[in-house]
């Protein structure tokens, strides 16, 4: 199963492939996460990478296309794997299309930009492993610690609400229009965000057929 999760910044990407990697036994590739940690080990990635994200803005292309071809080559693909967060723009749905991998379906999660703004507030990510929780939605078992790995849950610098503001701006103008490009590839499926995470996930895997 080679699947793309689409959606604005704060859609729920992150939370619903936590839970759909399980289902479908396949690892979820996210190029935020993978950013994130090579920002937090000081490597010439995280380095170029960290103006563009505190500001909102998306990483270079070339820079995201070397990172996702490099983790698509790893063992643990080979038997299919759920993209959160990539690809992002044209240019980059068009790398993997000529780097020759076939997607088996592109799930768009829809929803409204109020209901984003409300969301990023309380949303928080661990600083180890890259989990998402929300204060109120995800809660974590004990406040502050990372039921997976225990480490400390922090908000993101990015989820302030003038760069979601800025995010949500730049994910109309260059995320969105792959909406189209999948449609027309006869793969897009869109699902409404439900009022829970798990009604979500299953109106998830009720387009995926499963
Ligand atoms: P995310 O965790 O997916 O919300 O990504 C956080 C930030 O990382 C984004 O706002 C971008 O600055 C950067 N980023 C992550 N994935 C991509 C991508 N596919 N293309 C460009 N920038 C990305």
């Amino acid at each position: 199963m080679k699947l793309i999760l689409l959606g604005a910044p704060g859609a729920g990407k992150g939370t619903q492939a936590d839970i759909l990697c399980k289902e479908l036994d396949v690892p979820t590739i996210s190029t935020g996460n993978i950013l994130r940690a090579a920002i937090k080990n000081g490597t010439p990635t995280g380095l170029k990478a960290k103006s563009y994200m505190d500001a909102g803005n998306l990483v270079p292309d070339e820079v995201i296309i070397g990172i996702i071809s490099e983790r698509l080559a790893e063992p643990d693909c080979a038997k299919g794997y759920i993209l959160d967060g990539v690809p992002r723009t044209i240019a980059q749905a068009e790398a993997l299309e000529q780097a020759g991998i076939q997607f088996d379906s592109v799930v768009s999660i829809e929803i409204t930009d109020e209901a984003i703004m409300e969301r990023m507030s309380g949303r928080r990510v661990c600083e180890t492993c890259g989990a998402s929780y929300h204060v109120a939605a995800v809660p974590p078992k004990t406040e502050g610690v990372c039921d997976k790995c225990g480490g400390a849950l922090v908000q993101r610098k990015d989820d302030k609400p003038e760069t979601v503001k800025a995010r949500l701006a730049v994910y109309h103008k260059e995320t969105e229009p792959l909406k189209a490009f999948y449609a027309e590839r006869g793969l897009l499926k869109k699902v409404e965000n439900q009022p829970s995470v798990e009604e979500t996930s299953q109106a998830i895997l009720r387009v995926l057929g499963r």
